[in-house]
């Protein structure tokens, strides 16, 4: 829900998708439907090579830019890798960390997340931190401590300076990409819980922390996510990758 406190962000999540032609065409048809209105925060996360074609597109417009991940160190012998100072050279202001497929296929852990947190922030990058459970350890009931270890660890080190820019995003793993929805009330459960974690780590400033739903989230299931009131706003994959569905997750939001 937006409050005076949180402005709702919208964030896409482009994955290993879209060529920079095609990044290209979404990304203008993106900024056109969206106008010029800051009253919902929107912003595209498309993979490391469409980047430098969407930074300036961008830069006119009130949608920002997010990458997918970054190394925590800021130069060195890494191969393959990009640090926070090399997405700042490209207007980036967004870095989505610790996305369950990183952790599950490249071998992310909250150790890693953590680090490359801290180093998004002291690079001035607002750093989209994913956690969620799987769907065995829901079944076992293990959900919030599993979200809990996960923002405990992955955000160790932070301090209430750090909570407007910090942005959090549950995604149970098993509603990211099967179009199975977590309900509000489930994700509702969730996100009051992160909030609680963060109030009891930030102090008051963890009200001003956004804590994004993402999930199979589609305009068919945005308002009723968007109306809880500890849902921020979503981190949105397939829905994302075509400006009307996106926009129209936006336009749920601007409808609140
Ligand atoms: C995601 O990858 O962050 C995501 C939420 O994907 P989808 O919307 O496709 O479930």
């Amino acid at each position: 829900m937006q409050t005076a406190q949180r402005k709702y962000l919208i964030a896409g999540n482009w994955k290993m998708f879209k060529t920079t032609a095609e990044a290209k065409a979404l990304v203008e048809e993106i900024v056109q439907l969206n106008g010029n209105q800051p009253d919902v925060g929107v912003a595209v996360c498309p993979p490391f090579t469409a980047l430098g074609t969407v930074g300036p597109i961008l830069e006119s417009s009130s949608v920002a830019l997010g990458a997918q991940n970054m190394h925590p160190k800021p130069d060195g012998a890494y191969t393959g890798e990009i640090s926070a100072q090399m997405l700042r050279d490209l207007y980036v202001s967004y870095v989505i960390l610790g996305h369950s497929e990183r952790r599950q296929y490249f071998g992310e852990t909250d150790a890693s997340v953590n680090e490359k947190t801290l180093a998004a922030l002291a690079s001035s990058l607002k750093p989209i931190v994913c956690v969620g459970e799987t769907i065995g350890e829901r079944e076992a009931g293990r959900t919030l401590d599993v979200v809990g270890t996960q923002i405990r660890d992955g955000l160790k080190g932070l301090t209430a300076e750090n909570a407007d820019a910090l942005v959090i995003a549950y995604e149970p793993v098993w509603a990211i990409g099967t179009g199975k929805t977590a309900t509000p009330e489930m994700a509702q459960e969730v996100h009051a819980a992160i909030r609680k974690m963060l109030v009891d780590q930030l102090g008051e400033a963890g009200h001003k922390v956004r804590i994004l739903y993402g999930g199979s989230m589609k305009p068919e299931n945005a308002a009723e996510l968007l109306e809880q009131p500890d849902i921020d706003g979503g981190l949105i994959g397939g829905a994302s990758l075509k400006a009307r569905s996106f926009m129209q997750i936006v336009d749920a939001a601007r409808a609140r």
